[in-house]
């Protein structure tokens, strides 16, 4: 195996392009051991739920659902519409400070365990490969080997599983933006009815298709920002897969030599190529195949199992557990403010959104009784499921409304519409070319005051 035989060669080199700049394909062993099986389990109940989510419903609407496009989001059944853009803005924002606070905490811990892109590349597509070309060595010699019906087959199933599951997570994504029912209008009615959806269902699925086929783990170690930012953000104190070099060194399988026997099968079992034995580096995804791969070898040569382990570098170098620093006290604050704000606004967010505007090209209009009138649209987005009753009122008594359709309205759950009024006004209680009113939305339970400029003829008082 041609690993990088020198430790300072990572610093210069990327084991997954050679030396004359080509991509160098990477055949990690296949992975077995404690760890895997618990992030088997793990990966299990998340791609259940990734999968499952787009299904489930509360009263009608989607439990989970993400439509830019008509900026519309259900947040586990709280529906958000675009006048809530501070509540998206503030859980963005929360969920930025929870990755940071968890980065620092516990380094790449989401990558290894809960990134859809490690999931699906390690536990779903490369068990595939491994179930269809066989271990390490043997797909190395498959694709050196020449074409024939054995590597036809294996090439061809490998590939059409590749595309169908790629298929699943394009429209499984889709369900997310568009929601699960009208995911299935643009496949029942076809590419003629729904060109954009088709295209972008296709765009999608052909993306995933390229990224676990191809890209594999340039899309973790280069395209992922998150990756890059751990230079930032981890401490000496922050919990990864981590080298325990003061039991290891100095390597080798002499008498006095460390417990690390340089049998190389912790990076051969790497799916990002590096060796764990030079130290905390950006490219490691935290996906624990080393720890497996060091615990079986340390198992066979009868030392203690843990030289490859969860730990920090404090914790490798002065034998203490990870503690608390100044750095992850300060997120914790930060986060703790951001969640209570979140949670305040939340709950004394109004039940209807309401805004008045004059309808654009209306003049004032002069009555038959010398009286001003002007026209306005009242839009109003019921926020929540059940149907609500609206009245609108002027608060003062010499203000004229007239509200078309009736003096209460029901609007029906989610529903948004825009309602038209009349105000009117006598000359002798005008201000001024414009004149300030105020009006009383009362929606169900709650009331709110709305305020507009009454546009009149100049007066002069
Ligand atoms: S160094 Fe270990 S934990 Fe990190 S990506 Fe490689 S195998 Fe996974
Ligand atoms: S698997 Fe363990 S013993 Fe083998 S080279 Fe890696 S750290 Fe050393």
């Amino acid at each position: 195996m041609d690993f990088l035989e020198h430790a300072e060669d990572y610093r210069s080199l990327l084991p997954n392009v050679t030396e004359d700049g080509k991509r160098k394909w990477l055949y990690p062993l296949k992975p077995s051991g404690k760890w895997h099986k618990r992030r088997v389990w793990v990966t299990g109940i998340l791609l259940s739920f990734f999968f499952a989510m787009p299904l489930f419903r509360v009263n009608g609407e989607p439990f989970f659902l993400l439509n830019f496009l008509e900026r519309k989001f259900i947040l586990f059944g709280v529906i958000f519409w675009p006048q809530d853009t501070i509540y998206l803005l503030l859980a963005a924002l929360i969920f930025f400070v929870f990755i940071i606070l968890f980065t620092v905490a516990f380094g790449r811990i989401w990558c290894g365990w809960a990134c859809p892109q490690t999931l699906f590349m390690e536990m779903v597509f490369r068990k595939i490969e491994y179930a269809i070309e066989g271990n390490a060595s043997q797909q190395k010699l498959l694709n050196k080997r020449s074409w024939d019906v054995d590597k036809a087959w294996r090439k061809g199933l490998k590939h059409f599983l590749f595309i169908a599951i790629s298929l699943a997570i394009g429209h499984t994504a889709m369900a997310y933006i568009v929601g699960m029912d009208e995911m299935k209008r643009i496949v029942w009615e076809g590419p003629a009815a729904h060109l954009s959806g088709f295209i972008a269902l296709l765009a999608f699925s052909s993306v995933f298709y390229l990224v676990f086929s191809q890209l594999r783990e340039i899309a973790c170690t280069i395209i992922c920002p998150y990756g890059r930012l751990q230079g930032a953000l981890i401490t000496p104190d922050t919990f990864h897969v981590i080298y325990d070099e003061s039991r290891g060194e100095p390597r080798g399988k002499k008498e006095g030599s460390g417990d690390c026997v340089n049998c190389f099968k912790c990076v051969a079992s790497c799916p990002t190529g590096i060796d764990i034995r030079n130290g905390i580096q950006l490219d490691c995804v935290n996906c624990t195949a080393c720890i497996d791969a060091c615990d079986d070898i340390m198992r066979k040569v009868g030392k203690p199992e843990g030289l490859v382990r969860y730990g920090s570098q404090q914790s490798i170098t002065h034998g203490t557990k990870p503690k608390m620093d100044a750095r992850k006290w300060g997120y914790t604050g930060v986060l703790s403010v951001l969640v209570g704000i979140f949670v305040v606004l939340l709950a004394t967010r109004s039940a209807v959104e309401a805004t008045i505007t004059k309808i654009p090209g209306k003049l004032y209009t002069t009555t038959q009784e010398g009286n001003i009138q002007n026209l306005y649209k009242l839009q109003v987005i019921n926020k929540t499921r059940d149907s609500i009753p609206l009245t609108l009122n002027p608060d003062d008594s010499f203000v004229g409304l007239e509200l078309a359709g009736g003096g209460t309205q029901w609007l029906g759950g989610s529903e948004k519409r825009d309602l038209i009024f009349m105000v009117t006004v006598a000359p002798k209680d005008l201000k001024g070319h414009t004149t300030p009113l105020s009006f009383t939305l009362q929606a169900g339970g709650e009331s709110q005051h709305l305020a507009i400029d009454f546009a009149g003829p100049m007066v002069f008082k």
